[in-house]
């Protein structure tokens, strides 16, 4: 297999509309963007893998840049080089485009698709195997008022879809968003629970004045309730060992989750394929988490299935997944790019056990979806 070279990467923007409006903690969106790459070996093997964001809010990058970045930096690099060296073509990248997480995880999830489909094995067996076949789903409750919210998560949980949910917070004021939540949790007691999420958007004071009546309230976690740079507020929150602390936005690679350990930020890792670069390093981040005795939880950048594929497969590879996942995408977006559409089912995502990530890509939804004029200010 020394043999099988890097024949060519194709990239294409999609636009794919999702069910409902999502408000995040800056902006509201109504459809999803996703850049497609497809790595072609010298087999004849093609894999495919999907470099989405939450917005270029999250950190700097946007569909638009993944698909210049690997046109014109990553697919020289690659093209012609051994398939099978997964590690080595990742340091090559890494030598060469400093940053730029989200396209080099989108580019090692087709490389990891195309050996997979070559070897005739599932993703998670390069991952080094699996130690579970299905994930837990928390659902994100977005409606807009805490009543609907309540109502979402109730119609769920009774339905048997989700047993946990997850809000946004953060686009409202930190007290208005703290009250909102309590009432949330409070109107599910018995049915079920919530994290928050303010993406980073809360500060010190607000989190400490709270933080009895979120303990009260049963909130399972605060999830990066600081902004990104706050280390040490972080730990102070982390050491009032009330609602545990997860660590997302401050948590990209391998260094930033040295660094929470050691400065005792964090009790829970959010991971995620595409902030830390790819499959290999959420997996090694999980690996520091558990030396470090931090549980993790498996994020998402709202993929489609063929990226939600891929955080199954690393995230299924993980012993210390206690919080399960938030890996909802494919049940957000109004439909999907594969043949095979990854199911939710009775709260839990499954393992796709064919080779590759196991999913189908649809040549007709990217047909369909495909983006055929500029969006954004580059249209005017
Ligand atoms: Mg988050």
């Amino acid at each position: 297999m020394s043999t099988l070279k890097i024949k060519r990467i194709t990239t294409e923007l999609l636009d794919v509309p999702i069910k409902r409006p999502h408000q995040f903690s800056t902006v509201k969106v109504s459809d999803k963007s996703f850049v497609l790459v497809k790595i072609e070996l010298s087999n004849g093997v093609t894999g495919i893998g999907e470099g989405t964001t939450p917005g270029i809010w999250w950190n700097g990058e946007s569909v638009e840049t993944m698909k210049l970045v690997i046109d014109r930096y990553a697919a020289p690099l690659l093209v012609e080089e051994k398939a099978a060296y997964v590690e080595k073509l990742l340091q090559k990248l890494n030598r060469h485009i400093r940053g730029n997480a989200f396209a080099k995880a989108a580019v090692e999830m087709a490389l990891f698709d195309a050996l997979g489909k070559t070897y005739h094995v599932p993703v998670h067996q390069l991952l080094g195997g699996h130690h579970q076949d299905k994930i837990p789903v928390r659902w994100a409750l977005a409606s807009g008022t805490p009543e609907g919210d309540i109502d979402e998560a109730k119609r769920h949980a009774a339905a048997g879809n989700y047993a946990n949910f997850k809000t946004k917070s953060g686009h409202d004021a930190p007290e208005n968003d703290a009250r909102r939540n309590i009432r949330i949790a409070a109107g599910l007691r018995g049915h079920s629970s919530i994290g928050i999420d303010p993406n980073g958007s809360w500060d010190r004071m607000t989190v400490m004045k709270w933080m009895d009546a979120f303990f009260e309230a049963g909130i399972d976690f605060l999830e990066q309730p600081l902004p990104p740079q706050d280390f040490e507020g972080l730990a102070r929150l982390s050491s009032m060992k009330k609602v545990p602390i997860m660590a997302d936005e401050s948590l990209a690679s391998v260094q930033d989750a040295l660094r929470l350990v050691q400065e005792k930020a964090a009790d829970i890792f959010s991971l995620k394929i595409h902030k830390s670069g790819g499959m290999k390093n959420t997996v090694k981040i999980a690996g520091i988490a558990e030396a470090a005795g931090i549980s993790c939880f498996g994020g998402t950048s709202l993929e489609s299935s063929i990226g939600t594929a891929a955080c199954v497969h690393a995230y299924a590879s993980i012993p210390n997944l206690d919080y399960g996942s938030e890996l909802f995408g494919p049940a957000w977006l109004a439909d999907d790019l594969v043949k095979n559409p990854l199911v939710i089912k009775e709260g839990y995502i499954h393992v796709p056990h064919h080779p590759g990530l196991g999913v189908e890509l649809d040549e007709a939804k990217v047909e369909k979806y495909k983006r055929k004029e500029e969006k954004g200010a580059l249209a005017k």
